[in-house]
């Protein structure tokens, strides 16, 4: 080779390495996920979650697992404040007091705490935790219930009407924008098809503070309420931030690639209150129009 040639060739190599460089910035965030208790199978969706968590480029991601149900769990005491955000994929035994009141404290200090499927059915006996999700799968004397009607009002049933929490069969159904402005769903489809799931319906609590930026219509003839359930909310709780999805019941569902991008651009704004994510990916799903990835 000629040694013009060659050096050509040593400049262009060495412009692609800057330019690489600069495009692979290390993730800044850092997420924790807390599983190791869960009726759904945690060993399967947590790989999933943090894979999404890292496809994103923001956040390196560590798992906190809890010891298995029915056993000592007093030593389990994750560093949160160590984080930026939290991710919960946890539905089990009441953590030790010294654990809630750190996670309370991290939260109300100004982190970031995401709320996947059913991690709204833990704790129902502990106040805060309530605060934090609003809405739980709770008996319907629990607390209040949270709908929109057919003109895109909140409707607040109180306790002791109407359905308590439930589901019917697994099926895909349409998510609704409610906030289009907010920065998790900004730009997206003001409808979309989720992958086949679990439909919650008749969530309860205290559901103060509750901004509703997604629904989905809980069809009677799919076991539903014929009513316009929430699926994706957003809470302050103290200078904190939590993210409610209660899509994913199962790894084909997190596939859908309308939770994977709610769930990165959730989990950015539960951690900064900002989402840089803005640009949709190409196979976000449309009206009617599932999208899943491998
Ligand atoms: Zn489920």
């Amino acid at each position: 080779m000629n040694w013009r040639l060659c050096r050509l060739g040593l400049a262009l190599a060495l412009v692609s390495l800057a330019a690489g460089r600069a495009a692979a910035e290390p993730p800044t965030l850092k997420a924790l996920i807390v599983d190791g208790q869960n009726n759904h199978d945690w060993p399967s969706t947590t790989p999933i979650l943090k894979r999404h968590l890292e496809d994103c480029g923001l956040f390196t991601v560590d798992v906190a697992t809890s010891p298995a149900q029915g056993e000592d769990t007093s030593g389990f005491k994750p560093d949160f404040a160590a984080y930026d955000v939290v991710v919960s994929n946890y539905n089990g035994q009441a953590w030790p007091e010294e654990t809630q009141r750190s996670f309370v404290d991290y939260v109300r200090g100004g982190g970031g705490f995401v709320v996947v499927h059913a991690a709204n059915n833990s704790f129902p006996d502990w106040p805060e935790y309530n605060e934090m999700i609003g809405l739980g799968w709770r008996g319907a004397e629990f607390g209040d219930r949270v709908t929109v009607n057919d003109e895109g009002e909140i409707v607040r049933t109180p306790k002791g009407e109407g359905p308590g929490a439930g589901h019917g069969p697994q099926h895909a159904f349409a998510v609704v924008l409610r906030d289009g402005e907010h920065p998790v769903t900004a730009g997206m489809p003001a409808e979309w098809q989720h992958a086949t799931d679990e439909l919650y319906h008749g969530q309860r609590g205290p559901a103060n503070n509750m901004q509703v930026l997604a629904t989905a219509f809980s069809a009677s003839d799919q076991g539903g309420t014929a009513a316009h359930e929430p699926m994706i909310w957003v809470i302050p709780f103290g200078k904190g931030r939590v993210f409610t999805t209660v899509m994913g019941h199962s790894p084909q569902a997190m596939k859908c690639v309308g939770f994977v991008v709610t769930l990165q651009r959730g989990a950015e704004w539960a951690a900064t209150g900002e989402v840089t994510q803005t640009a949709l990916p190409e196979d976000f799903p449309g009206p009617g129009e599932e999208s899943v990835r491998p």
